[in-house]
C-alpha cells in the first residue's frame, strides 16, 4: 500500500514550506496601530474607506465595498442578481464551495458547470448546453480558478444571448487580465475579490464587492451594515446582515496593496521554474491561453499524465496509491511532500463530486456527466473533465517565500516520485 517515499534524498524542510501562507512587510502593523491610537476601531474608518479607495485604482472599477469576507461579498453579489428561492443558478463545477454556497444562502439551485480543459475553468460549450437545457435560468456564477481567468469574453456572450447576470468570483484571480481588462470586471453588476490568509494579498481575512454602478454599490453597502434605513432609530425596511470590514483588517489590507504586483512576479517566477524543471516528467502545469490572459500564478498545479499514473483509488475522505515504477498519482506525491515537511494540496474536488452537491444538476459539454460511475475511463470520450483533474492533479508549494533552493528542493521530491 502507501509506502514512505524513502527515495529521494533530499532531507526534511527544518520549517515548514507552505501551499501559500500570509507575506507581510510592515506598513499594514502602521495602520493598524494607526486605527488604535486614533480609536477607530469598528467598521468606520480611513483604512477602510482607502482600501476601498485602492481596490478602485488597481482594478479600475467604479466602487469597491470592502466586506468581512470575499463569502459575504458573493452572497451579496447573489443577492443583487435578485436570485429567488427554486431558482437556477449556472456555477462552476471546478472551484472552492465558497463561490457556490451563496446561492444556496438565497435557496437558489446551483446546475454545475463542467471545466474545459485550456484553463480548467468553466467551458463555454457546457454552458450553452446548460441553456439549452435550463433556458429559464437568469444568472451565472463564473470562478477563475487558481489565478488562471476563465474564457470571459465567450461566457460573457453567452450570457448576454439569454439576457442572464453574470457574476465573476475573482478570490483567487486578483490581478490576472484577460484581453487586457483585469479579472474582477467581467461581471454585469457585481464581481467579488477575496483577503483571506492564503490569496494574492490578504487583510488576515476580507473580501470586496466590485461595481461599476453606484445604486449597486449603496445597495450592498447597506445590506451589509444591518440595513439600516436613514432615520433618527434603528429602522428596518429588509432583511440585513453584519458583513463590513473591520477598519484593522481594512489597514493590513492598505498595507498589503503595493505589494501585489510584486507578489504576482514571485508566483509567476514559481510557476515558470516548476514549468521548465518539470519538463521532462510526464506532467503538464496548469494550463492558460497565451496572448489571452495573463494570470496572477497564485497556485502552481500539475496534471500527472494519464499513462504515468500508478494506481489511485479515494474513498469519500482517504486515498490508497500503489507504487509503480516510473509513475505516480497525486496522493503519492503529496505524501512524499508531507514527509519532508512541505505542504501540497489536492486539486479542489468538484462540487458535483461533493456529498452536499451530488444531486444537483452537473453539465458538461457532451451530456449530463454525473460522477459515481468509472465508465468515463473505458471511454474517454465521455470523461468529465473536472473529475479527470482532480484525480490526476495536485497544488505544489506555491509560497512566494520559497526561496529558489527550497523549490529545487521540492522539485527533487516530485522527481523521486517517478523514479
Ligand atoms: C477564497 C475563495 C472564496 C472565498 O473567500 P473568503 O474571503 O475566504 O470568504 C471564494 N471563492 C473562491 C474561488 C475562493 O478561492
Amino acid at each position: 500500500m502507501a509506502f514512505a517515499n524513502l527515495k529521494s534524498s533530499v532531507k526534511p524542510f527544518e520549517k515548514k514550506l507552505w501551499l501559500s501562507s500570509p507575506t507581510m512587510h510592515g506598513e499594514e502593523l502602521e495602520y493598524i496601530r494607526e486605527a488604535f491610537v486614533t480609536n477607530w476601531m469598528s467598521t468606520v474608518g480611513e483604512n477602510i474607506n482607502e482600501a476601498e479607495r485602492l481596490a478602485c485604482e488597481f482594478i479600475g472599477c467604479g466602487y469597491a465595498v470592502a466586506l468581512s469576507s470575499g463569502t459575504a461579498a458573493l452572497h451579496l453579489a447573489v443577492k443583487l442578481a435578485g436570485i429567488k428561492p427554486g431558482d437556477k443558478v449556472f456555477c462552476s463545477d471546478l472551484t472552492f464551495d465558497a463561490t457556490v454556497n451563496p446561492i444556496v444562502y438565497e435557496g437558489g439551485v446551483p446546475v454545475l458547470i463542467d471545466s474545459e480543459r485550456d484553463t480548467w475553468n468553466m467551458d463555454p460549450e457546457a454552458l450553452k448546453r446548460a441553456f439549452s437545457i435550463y433556458p429559464e435560468v437568469r444568472a451565472v456564477m463564473v470562478a477563475n480558478l487558481y489565478g488562471t481567468p476563465a474564457k470571459l469574453d465567450e461566457i460573457r456572450e453567452i450570457c448576454d444571448r439569454y439576457g442572464a447576470v453574470l457574476i465573476e468570483d475573482a478570490a483567487e484571480s486578483m490581478g490576472a487580465f484577460y484581453q487586457g481588462k483585469q479579472t474582477g470586471r467581467f461581471g454585469t453588476t457585481a464581481n467579488v475579490i477575496s483577503f483571506n490568509g492564503n490569496k494574492m494579498i490578504t487583510g488576515s481575512s476580507g473580501g470586496m464587492l466590485l461595481t461599476d454602478s453606484r445604486e449597486a454599490a449603496e445597495k450592498a453597502r447597506k445590506w451589509s451594515t444591518q440595513s439600516r434605513e436613514n432615520a433618527p432609530w434603528y429602522q428596518h425596511e429588509e432583511l440585513g446582515y453584519n458583513y463590513r470590514m473591520s477598519n484593522v483588517i481594512a489597514g493590513v489590507v492598505r498595507g498589503q496593496f503595493p505589494y501585489i504586483q510584486e507578489h504576482i512576479r514571485q508566483k509567476k517566477a514559481i510557476y515558470m521554474r516548476y514549468k521548465e524543471r518539470l519538463k521532462d516528467l510526464p506532467v503538464s502545469m496548469n494550463p492558460y491561453i497565451e496572448g489571452v490572459m495573463e494570470p496572477n500564478f497564485w497556485l502552481s498545479c500539475i496534471l500527472v499524465d494519464r499513462d504515468a499514473m500508478c494506481r489511485q483509488v479515494r474513498s469519500e475522505k482517504e486515498a490508497l496509491y500503489v507504487r509503480e515504477a516510473g509513475k505516480s498519482c497525486p496522493t503519492e506525491i503529496l505524501e512524499a511532500l508531507a514527509q519532508h515537511n512541505a505542504e501540497g494540496r489536492p486539486i479542489w474536488k468538484p462540487m458535483h463530486m461533493q456529498p452536499i452537491y451530488r444531486n444537483n444538476p452537473f453539465i458538461t459539454a457532451k451530456g449530463n456527466g454525473r460522477a459515481g460511475s468509472n465508465a468515463y475511463r473505458e471511454n474517454e470520450g465521455q470523461m468529465n473533465v473536472a473529475e479527470d483533474i482532480f484525480e490526476r492533479g495536485l497544488c505544489l508549494p506555491s509560497d512566494n517565500k520559497m526561496t529558489a533552493g527550497q523549490q529545487e528542493r521540492v522539485i527533487e521530491i516530485i522527481k523521486a516520485c517517478f523514479a
